[in-house]
């Protein structure tokens, strides 16, 4: 149940819903809108009745939501969220450009990627610290010390920091560091993990999960709203599939499809998706086409001797190509409506 406020409504008639949908032993969750605040029901055994809330002062009006995820869906809230980390603002009428290594490696290696993303016009840098690798064998991450380099590149660079951050044990340091706080594929089903991060104070980036549908993921990013922490910003980064030409398959539909049925932005990763460094740049074409929020690109100044996904990871003369082309999709693309 939403509960939609008068536009003129006073913090005493918000206050009241609140209350009786407390006494009712539902959680009250508070959404400001652009020019009303409605309020969403949580945790209720069963349906309520709408007129509990109709004919309450300041009650516009009280609509069932349909949706398995409540705080994520569009129709608890109807327009577009803006999602700011740093100076930065992701999501509509903005197209945000993350990118940098895989691993962070050294300082040295993290400047010189930030210096070539900066230039060629990236907003936010990315790098891990921690790293999930697929071998317990291959290199790790650097931990703290990766994120202090992080922290490094903001200071040098003014790009704000997203990073992976794997498990909860970790989850105080890396959002001491970071900007933006990174779950990764394989960890779209930690549930302990997104209650955390629903109480953190720094916006999330949820990648999907390997093989999650749809449903699934924005049935993730709702374990992180529900513990009150509503900045997530999505994040496709291909499926497993039947193929060996990438490493995943990038699944474009998930733009279009999450933008109708959510108000977060979701930007792509087509790096993961491609697992290779020659389908990055259309991969980028495509997925700003299609009308996502972002990019997430792993770039790399020796990919030859990068210690994770070099194969993946673009040449900065590809990455400033990169820019310069998707810059001008988006503006003839991103300005459209996308439906
Ligand atoms: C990453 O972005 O560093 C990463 C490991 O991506 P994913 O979780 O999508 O595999
Ligand atoms: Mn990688």
């Amino acid at each position: 149940m939403l509960v939609v406020m008068d536009v003129s409504a006073t913090p005493e008639q918000i206050e009241q819903v609140v209350n009786v949908i407390e006494a009712k032993g539902c959680t009250a969750r508070p959404i400001p809108g652009g020019d009303r605040v409605s309020i969403g029901v949580l945790n209720n055994a069963g349906p309520l009745d709408a007129s509990l809330f109709i004919g309450l002062p300041g009650v516009k009006d009280a609509v069932p939501i349909t949706k398995p995820y409540k705080l994520v869906s569009r129709e608890t809230k109807a327009d577009d969220t803006l999602i700011q980390v740093g100076d930065v603002v992701i999501g509509n009428g903005n197209l945000t450009l993350m990118a940098g290594p895989c691993a962070i490696e050294s300082e040295d290696q993290a400047l010189t990627i930030a210096g070539h993303v900066k230039k060629s016009g990236a907003h936010m840098f990315r790098g891990g610290a921690f790293k999930p690798r697929t071998s317990p064998y291959t290199f790790q991450g650097l931990g703290e010390a990766g994120l202090k380099i992080l922290a490094k590149v903001r200071e040098t660079t003014g790009m704000p920091v997203v990073t992976e951050v794997m498990d909860t044990q970790a989850f105080d340091l890396v959002e001491h560091y970071a900007d933006m706080l990174q779950i990764g594929t394989r960890n779209m089903q930690n549930f302990s993990l997104l209650k955390r991060a629903g109480e953190s104070f720094r916006p999330i980036l949820l990648k999907r999960g390997l093989a999650a549908t749809i449903e699934e993921w924005l049935m993730a990013a709702e374990y992180i709203m529900a513990q009150g922490n509503h900045q997530v910003v999505l994040c496709e980064r291909g499926v497993r599939t039947f193929v060996h030409h990438s490493r995943n398959t990038l699944d474009l539909s998930a733009v279009p499809v999450v933008r109708k049925e959510s108000h977060l932005p979701i930007i792509v990763d087509p790096s993961h998706a491609a697992g290779r460094r020659d389908q990055v740049l259309p991969l980028s074409r495509a997925a700003v086409a299609a009308n996502a929020h972002g990019l997430m690109v792993e770039v790399h100044h020796q990919p030859e001797k990068a210690l994770s996904d070099g194969a993946q990871s673009l040449y900065p003369e590809q990455f400033d190509i990169l820019c310069r082309q998707v810059k001008a999709i988006f503006n003839v693309s991103g300005g459209q409506e996308p439906f």
